[in-house]
């Protein structure tokens, strides 16, 4: 054979110098746009750099070796091979009672006088019949409402049984309890210690913004919170508690200050996550929403005080960015249901409602609550684990988010670190399939994605900074200072 012959890859004209092209298992390389050129047209010298750099990473082939297929194949299934475990994450709903009212909360939760909406023992029971006929190896079960806490018995029967079944099977289960910390007690706490529970909490950053995200009788959730992140700390461990944040138009004023709450409290990751489009947060959406464009300003001002923290010493994860770095950096699969094709709905994770009814994800039992059943997969009384998950509402859902055909997608460079999330999709527009040009999922992941890039040749030190994220572990440089 002579001359070369391309491999599959993506573009983007990345900025006035240079074309970014990805190949078919996402490793990223940048060209000039006169390399590109000839690159496309067979026209790269074959003792050049830029030759060499390409064929290295399997742009191209130039032998009839199957040498660099073969490598290709090996990295693909490697990026495919969170398809191997299949659903290894199950979402209990213990109750939809909350003693909060969040205006932005997602669960449309009911006022914590009404136990019609706990789920009872014998559900419990029959959901944990399905999570154990999953094939996942390590199985992870997360307890959350509503406030899970105001259902404790329930909280306890599934880590009592889920534990005894997994002991006698030989598999590991882990377990995690979503709570606002406010009804936390010592007895509670020392249970979870017995039985290895960790926790997770939300705290949305300093107190007043806090409190007015999150009212509760007595207007004391943020101390409550702090409070309990203490004793949880002092009776779990430093790390057997972590905190989520959500985004509220409160919030866009004060990125600085949340990230100096989260490291002043010593965490060391930090979600920027925007609003979902459901629940009360979709009813509420004119006092606490904002566009994507205003979450993007917001996320980017965070991420760069989180850099400057880190350079100054302290050691805080913005764990999106991490997740993307992950996927731009290495071939490893990261477990992100949003962020990976097909989407994880139903084949990474899966919830089980209070009332028995088994849904793909938590947003498509939001939107249940909303009064929209489409992802319902059925219920654990009257369904069978193979009509649940085999049945055609979660193949129409993986077939819908394949974002290699996706129209938009397929031929974006950014596809292989990108996903699909078809309920957000069908929440937003009425179908699985996105509208790329329209899509705030896409106007997200793009702009972020790009910002990375850019990061990365920032300096050095962003650069260690980055990749220590990556590789989680503080960078030389964070420990030193
Ligand atoms: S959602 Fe946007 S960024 Fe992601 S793969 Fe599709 S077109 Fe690319």
């Amino acid at each position: 054979m002579s001359g070369y012959r391309l491999l599959p890859f993506r573009f983007l004209r990345f900025d006035e110098r240079r074309t970014l092209v990805v190949n078919e298992v996402g490793e990223p390389h940048f060209l000039s746009h006169e390399d590109f050129a000839r690159f496309v047209e067979h026209q790269l010298p074959m003792d050049g750099d830029a030759y060499l750099d390409l064929k290295a990473k399997q742009f191209l082939f130039d032998s009839r070796s199957l040498a660099p297929f073969e490598l290709l194949v090996a990295k693909y299934r490697t990026r495919k091979s969170f398809l191997e475990g299949f659903t290894s994450l199950h979402i209990f709903v213990v109750t939809l009672r909350c003693e909060h009212s969040c205006a932005y909360c997602q669960v449309s939760r009911v006022s914590a006088d009404r136990p019609r909406y706990d789920m009872s023992e014998g559900t419990a029971t029959a959901a944990l019949d399905l999570v154990f006929r999953s094939p996942a190896p390590h199985l992870k079960i997360e307890i959350q409402g509503g406030e899970p806490l105001l259902h404790f018995d329930r909280i306890q029967q599934i880590v009592l049984e889920g534990r005894r079944r997994a002991t006698a099977e030989g598999r590991e289960v882990t377990f995690v309890v979503a709570t606002n910390l406010a009804l936390i007690d010592d007895a509670m706490l020392h249970f979870f210690r017995e039985h290895n529970v960790f926790l997770s909490t939300s705290l949305d950053g300093p107190q007043a913004l806090h409190d007015g995200n999150r009212p509760r009788p007595g207007n004391d959730s943020y101390a409550r919170t702090i409070g309990g992140i203490d004793r949880a700390r002092a009776i779990l461990g430093f790390d057997g508690v972590a905190a989520l944040m959500t985004t509220t138009r409160l919030s866009l004023q004060s990125p600085e200050a949340i990230v100096d709450e989260y490291v002043e409290r010593g965490f060391s990751s930090l979600f920027l996550r925007p609003l979902s489009p459901y629940g009360f947060a979709r009813r509420s959406a004119r006092t606490t929403g904002y566009t994507m464009r205003e979450f993007l300003d917001f996320y980017v001002r965070a991420l760069d005080h989180i850099l400057m923290r880190n350079a100054n010493g302290a050691w805080l994860v913005e764990t999106y960015a991490q997740m993307l770095l992950t996927r731009i950096l290495t071939p490893f699969p990261i477990g992100y249901v949003d962020l990976q094709s097909p989407a994880g709905a139903g084949i990474g994770a899966v919830v089980y409602n209070f009332d028995g009814d088994v849904y793909a994800s938590d947003e498509s039992r939001m939107l249940a609550e909303m009064g929209d059943r489409h992802f319902r997969l059925g219920n654990v009384h009257h369904d069978s684990y193979t009509s649940i998950f085999g049945g055609e509402t979660l193949r129409a859902l993986v077939a819908g988010s394949v974002a290699e055909s996706v129209p938009g997608c397929s031929d974006c460079a950014f596809l292989p670190w990108c996903g699909s999330d078809p309920v957000h999709h069908y929440a937003m527009s009425g179908d699985v399939v996105p509208h790329v040009p329209t899509s705030e999922f896409h106007e997200k992941n793009f702009f972020i994605i790009k910002h990375l890039l850019s990061l990365l040749e920032r300096d050095a030190i962003t650069r260690r900074t980055l990749w220590s994220w990556v590789r989680n572990e503080p960078s030389r440089r964070a420990e030193v200072a």
